[in-house]
């Protein structure tokens, strides 16, 4: 099976199902990519953070899917934002890449305190416009940001937010979509913790002849979030990719949805991670 695509506001078009590489080490990031790939994954999600970049090129590289069939986005870390230090934390993430472009470059946290996002995001539209990064976004921002960045008239194509049934996002996500920003789960599987086993989502598994994990990820699909689960267990990342196939109705994905939680939140506040 093939995954669908989204249309992103720049026209370039996204795999919705992709795979994700935080906490690989890049040996083991390089073998399960590997598999994603033959599973039929063409969409993978790394960041220079995750010090893995090496490993997942080598596995695109060695894998014989040509490299425009394949989606692949990194992420600028906190420390290199400004102008010049993005554009050239940019080359060292191609470098290690071994690709000359990347489909989509996102700032990986506003980090407000230190107020170089704008600048940032700068280096960001002349990057875009070079063609060596297809597309640009961000990531882990509040909606007043996001809006900050739409203001100066480069809108960025994505905003890949933590989002999982018990941190639904319901206000960001609308947020995201009044500006033709679409929205990225991270962690989608709430990292495989309690959301996996979850009463409401082993019950809904249960009625359409699904694994929770499935479950989570067909609710993701159906509300149009982009996702890519992270596995390094090759029956896993197979699974996962079995979401394709996996109808929700209304009412279970309301009930889904109506898992989320005040402090459901796994990650930091992005207003408070510097
Ligand atoms: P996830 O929600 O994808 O959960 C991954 C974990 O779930 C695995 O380690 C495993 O323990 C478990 N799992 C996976 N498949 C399973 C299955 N079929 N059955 C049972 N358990 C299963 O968590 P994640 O890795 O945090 O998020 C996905 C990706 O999102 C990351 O790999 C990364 O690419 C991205 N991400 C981005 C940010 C950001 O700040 N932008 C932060 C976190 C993650």
């Amino acid at each position: 099976s093939t995954s669908p695509t989204l249309v992103l506001n720049d026209d370039h078009r996204i795999p919705q199902l992709g795979f994700g590489t935080w906490q690989v080490e890049p040996d083991v990031a390089e073998a399960s990519v590997a598999t994603a790939l033959e599973t039929g994954y063409r969409h993978i999600d790394t960041a220079a953070i995750y010090g893995n970049e090496e490993g997942v090129g080598r596995a695109i590289a060695a894998s014989g899917v040509p490299r425009e069939e394949i989606f692949l986005t990194t992420k600028l870390w906190n420390t290199d934002q400004g102008y010049d230090s993005a554009l050239a934390a940019f080359d060292q993430s191609l470098e290690r890449l071994g690709t000359d472009y990347v489909d989509l470059y996102l700032i990986h946290w506003p980090c407000p305190e230190n107020g170089l996002y704008r600048d940032s995001w700068e280096a960001f539209r002349s990057l875009r416009e070079s063609g060596r990064a297809r597309s640009i976004g961000v990531s882990n921002f509040p909606a007043p940001l996001l809006e900050e960045l739409v203001g100066t008239g480069t809108v960025p194509a994505v905003n890949q937010i933590e989002l999982h049934p018990y941190f639904p996002q319901v206000e960001l996500r609308a947020a995201n979509a009044s500006h033709g920003v679409l929205t990225e789960a991270w962690s989608p599987l709430g990292q495989g913790g309690e959301v996996l086993t979850d009463p409401v989502v082993t019950q809904i598994a249960e009625e359409v002849g699904a694994t929770p994990a499935q479950t989570v990820l067909a609710w993701h699909l159906a509300i149009g979030n982009i996702v890519f689960p992270k596995s390094v267990t090759p029956d896993r990342i197979r699974e996962n990719w079995g979401a394709l196939d996996i109808v929700l109705d209304e009412e279970q994905l309301e009930r889904l949805t109506g898992l989320g939680r005040e402090n459901g939140r796994l990650g930091p506040n992005p207003m408070e991670l510097n």
